[in-house]
């Protein structure tokens, strides 16, 4: 790829450009700069990027682009008729999506609103009813539209899928297929997903025409700049080692994983009875609650957001200075997932888990998957029996509960709640040779690094070139 390489040697409207500018987009990533000129040729695209990577750019770009001329003034909802469809998997991400293509397409007649569950239907409705070019929905909410005849689709000329497997992974297989059936068969086809199971291809091959295959390495989430270390920690004592490790590091942006979302809210009880700025969100709690969060998260008054795997899917926070594991996952694949969130370009990135253990087994598992030995220690200076002994007196009644300062709190330290500019800052190349274009698919992720050893050329499991292994 030519590093040099400038959103304007796309052909781009100016008014387009002008919007880049303003988002303070200088260059184009890896997947935009493989992405847009193929999807300008109007040919269907097969994505291997997840989020971070700047593909969302990548695909509305040049859809705005090719949409601009169709383009118009007139108030008529008859010429705005859907003309590209995006699906997603979470209401976060198409709201993400939606800002995204809002903030592209701003100096421009094209009109576009975002449509997902949990929401009144009345003001997704009025928007529908008043005409869009560019729709961003969530499968089951899209379905709801259509049934109310709120919404036609028979003049949808790109279709999207964002994030497929995680798609797949919450069963919207059947709505997938309901949509695309309602879709005019002369259409363009985007797919972007992280993994590629047979599932995923089997989709693929269901609906593309001769996909291109794009493919950018996510950067290695095992890579030497992010130092992973496990502390060993008995169950009982892992909520207060979170606190501990998050003053003993002066954490001012942290996000912590827990397994279970009884885990979540229970954790970030805790941290707050601690004075930790804490928050929790997972699958119970409302669109509004998690939204809510996530802003305060990045607005730093949340200092340390507690999720679920599922409820940090598609969230826009990718680089992070540090993710804590409250409980190793159970599957090695989210391991990595999580850990990628953190580790900066040029900078280091501290993934620390905490292992009670039980987990010992699951361990051997994310080292097997990452064929990397991760560190074990002994959490310095935290001692579990003191943490014991100051629970046992707060459940005591004393005239001393609440007076009695935490063991390690640093109140002073806790006041002010910088927020970490790196985390604010959009995306930036990386010079590692991780981050650059791939169409070869032999280099796969490495966080994928089971599911590449198992497939052969990702283009012959598409369709490209047929494979012999694959049956779908
Ligand atoms: P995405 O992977 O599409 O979710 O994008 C990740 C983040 O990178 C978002 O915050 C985007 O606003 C930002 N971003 C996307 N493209 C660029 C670019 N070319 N230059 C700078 N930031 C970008």
């Amino acid at each position: 790829m030519n590093p040099t390489i400038q959103f304007s040697d796309f052909g781009l409207h100016a008014d387009v450009l002008r919007a880049l500018s303003e988002q303070g987009y200088t260059t184009p990533t890896p997947i935009q700069a493989q992405a847009i000129p193929v999807v300008l040729m109007g040919r269907d695209v097969m994505g291997a990027a997840q989020t971070g990577t700047g593909k969302t750019a990548g695909f509305a770009l040049p859809i705005i682009q090719k949409l601009l001329p169709l383009a118009s003034t007139s108030t008529s909802p008859a010429r705005h008729p859907v003309r590209a469809l995006i699906l997603t998997p979470t209401r976060e991400l198409a709201d993400q999506v939606a800002e995204n293509v809002a903030s592209y397409s701003r100096h421009t007649a094209l009109r576009s609103t975002v449509v997902f569950g949990g929401m009144d239907m009345a003001p997704q409705t009025a928007a529908l009813r008043a005409g869009v070019e560019i729709l961003i929905a969530t499968p089951g909410r899209l379905l709801d539209h259509v049934q109310q005849k709120t919404l036609n689709l028979s003049q949808t000329q790109i279709l999207v899928l964002d994030e497929a497997d995680r798609m797949l992974d919450m069963g919207f297989l059947p709505d997938l297929q309901r949509i695309i059936n309602l879709l005019p068969k002369q259409r363009q086809n985007l797919m972007f997903s992280a993994t590629f199971s047979t599932e995923i291809k089997r989709l693929a091959q269901s609906f593309m025409q001769d996909p291109a295959l794009i493919e950018v390495a996510r950067r290695n989430a095992t890579a030497d700049n992010v130092s992973q270390i496990v502390y060993a920690v008995p169950s009982e004592s892992k909520r207060a080692a979170v606190a501990f490790i998050i003053r003993q590091r002066n954490l001012k942006q942290v996000l912590v994983f827990s397994n279970t979302k009884i885990g979540t809210s229970r954790l970030a009880r805790e941290l707050q009875r601690e004075g930790i700025k804490a928050d929790a969100i997972h699958g119970d709690k409302s669109q509004k609650e998690r939204m809510v969060a996530l802003e305060a998260f990045k607005r730093g008054e949340v200092e340390v957001l507690v999720a679920t795997d599922v409820a940090a899917r598609g969230l826009d926070i990718v680089e992070l200075p540090c993710v804590i594991n409250y409980d190793l996952p159970h599957s090695p694949e989210d391991y990595v997932h999580r850990i990628g969130r953190t580790g900066r370009a040029g900078a280091s990135g501290d993934a620390i888990s905490l292992m009670a253990r039980e987990e010992e087994r699951y361990l051997q598992d994310i080292e097997k998957l990452t064929k990397t030995p991760i560190v074990r220690k002994d959490l310095e200076g935290f001692d579990p029996e003191r943490v014991r002994h100051r629970e046992r007196s707060a459940r005591e009644p004393s005239a001393e509960r609440g007076r009695a300062e935490p063991v390690q709190r640093r109140p002073s330290e806790r006041t002010v709640a910088p927020v970490d500019e790196w985390f604010m800052k959009p995306y930036q190349p990386q010079d590692d040779a991780a981050a650059s274009v791939k169409v070869q698919p032999q280099q796969a992720q490495p966080g994928l690094a089971r599911a590449a050893e198992k497939r052969p050329a990702v283009a012959a499991l598409l369709g490209g070139k047929r494979a012999k292994t694959e049956t779908a």
